[in-house]
């Protein structure tokens, strides 16, 4: 990959923050987009915009087209059967809480079990916690190893006939870990249980085949993988979505609509409610268009230079823990320097121009079980270089000597 040409793509890393080149290092929060993301949103509100499904004029006829080539987009991305197994969502969380709801009325009652796991983002938590409250279900929790990989025979002991769903993240945004995710649907399927794979920090970095993992439900937000915030996908089943209810009731979910009576919508139409964000999907089209283009393999493999050239240069600091040592790990470091508080770091290095991310990165379960209150986190994405984690490693140790001072 020629990075040069790749960051002349993106416009807002020309930028200089306090007077520094920015080196933009938050990308597992959210990544940058690139001009033909930017654009296309901008097209579409110039040239196209009109509301979709609707309408029967010109506009609608092509916003509609734009917003359903983007469905198909993302059919071909994921490697699904059907346009009929993707639904928009406004991204991960979203696409989690669809699965809670609407999973959880149709197939979980009181004293059912959902499996998740230690290192899994709030998003993963939380829907589940409220089903326990409404419900009466049960979460139970995946341990992880000193390594920070998940604990696979804690995995198959968790497993009892109570168990109804297993959720879990397919790379962790705290330990980096890549999790054996094609082990985990293999076990629970033998057990006939469905599997949730949150891909918020896979998608972006692994090329994922829905058909050949056999997973039932993978969700990712387009944010994360250079589209547009509020845009997100869940991919479900057809054979799962067709027996859960809808989600949310409104526009362009109903089939007909009486005082007396209403049916819904076929798929993927049952689970979008309402005016969807067809501008952000024309746009994440691109984004997917982009990221395809360059390979996602490639990609990956440039990312994996990143985080092996940082994290050696990291560990000859000294003083410094990094969380998360799996030798299966995407683009994540998080850190922490002995008796410094991950904040003053961060703030160091903002005003050196590095954007890193600071706390507890919506994982305070993984947080207290590693015994922290929170890390530095820095993650890669396709337009960092080696010079930037030079930048990087400087300006850590300039923050270090102020600190020790
Ligand atoms: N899951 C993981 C693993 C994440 O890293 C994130 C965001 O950081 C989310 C879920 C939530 O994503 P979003 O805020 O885009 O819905």
């Amino acid at each position: 990959m020629d990075i040069t040409k790749i960051r002349d793509d993106f416009p807002i890393l020309e930028q200089e923050v306090y007077k520094r080149p920015l080196v933009y290092f938050d990308n597992a929060a959210t990544t940058q987009k690139p001009r033909v993301v930017i654009d296309a949103i901008s097209n579409a509100y110039c040239t196209i915009n009109a509301n979709v499904h609707r309408g029967v004029h010109h506009l609608s006829q092509l916003s509609t087209e734009g917003h359903e080539g983007g469905r198909e987009k993302v059919r071909q991305f994921l490697n699904a059967k059907t346009i009929k197994e993707i639904i928009f969502t406004r991204g991960t969380t979203e696409s989690i809480n669809l699965v809670a709801s609407s999973f959880g009325e149709a197939f979980l009652s009181a004293g059912d079990e959902v499996i998740v796991s230690e290192m899994e983002h709030h998003s993963n938590i939380v829907p589940w916690q409220l089903l326990e409250s409404k419900k009466g279900i049960k979460l139970r929790v995946i341990p992880i190893t000193e390594v920070g990989e998940l604990d696979m025979n804690a995995f198959r002991n968790l497993i009892t006939e109570k168990t109804k769903l297993i959720s879990v993240a397919h790379v962790s945004n705290v330990l980096g870990t890549i999790n054996p995710i094609e082990q985990i649907i293999s076990i629970a399927h033998s057990n006939n249980i469905p599997v949730l794979v949150d891909g918020a920090q896979g998608a972006p970095h692994i090329k994922v085949d829905v058909q050949k993992l056999d997973v039932d439900f993978y969700v990712f937000s387009g944010h994360k993988i250079y589209a547009p915030t509020g845009v997100g996908v869940l991919y479900g089943k057809e054979e799962w979505l067709d027996k859960m209810p809808p989600y949310q009731g409104g526009g362009e979910m109903i089939g007909k609509v009486t005082f007396e009576k209403t049916t819904f919508n076929e798929l993927p139409f049952k689970f979008e409610a309402g005016t969807p964000d067809y501008v952000g999907v024309i746009a994440m089209t691109e984004a997917l268009n982009y990221v395809e283009n360059l390979g996602i393999e490639n990609i990956a493999v440039h990312e994996t230079e990143l985080l092996q050239y940082t994290t050696e240069k990291l560990k000859a600091i000294g003083g410094i823990t990094i969380y998360g040592n799996s030798s299966c790990k995407s683009g994540v470091i998080s850190f922490n320097v002995d008796g410094i508080h991950p904040y003053d770091i961060g703030m160091l290095l903002d005003k050196q121009g590095i954007a890193v991310r600071t706390g507890h990165l919506c994982a305070q379960p993984l947080m207290d079980r590693l015994g922290i209150p929170g890390v530095v986190r820095a993650s890669f994405a396709l337009y960092n270089t080696k010079d930037e984690c030079d930048k990087f490693i400087n300006a850590l140790n300039r923050a270090l000597d102020i600190l020790k001072r």
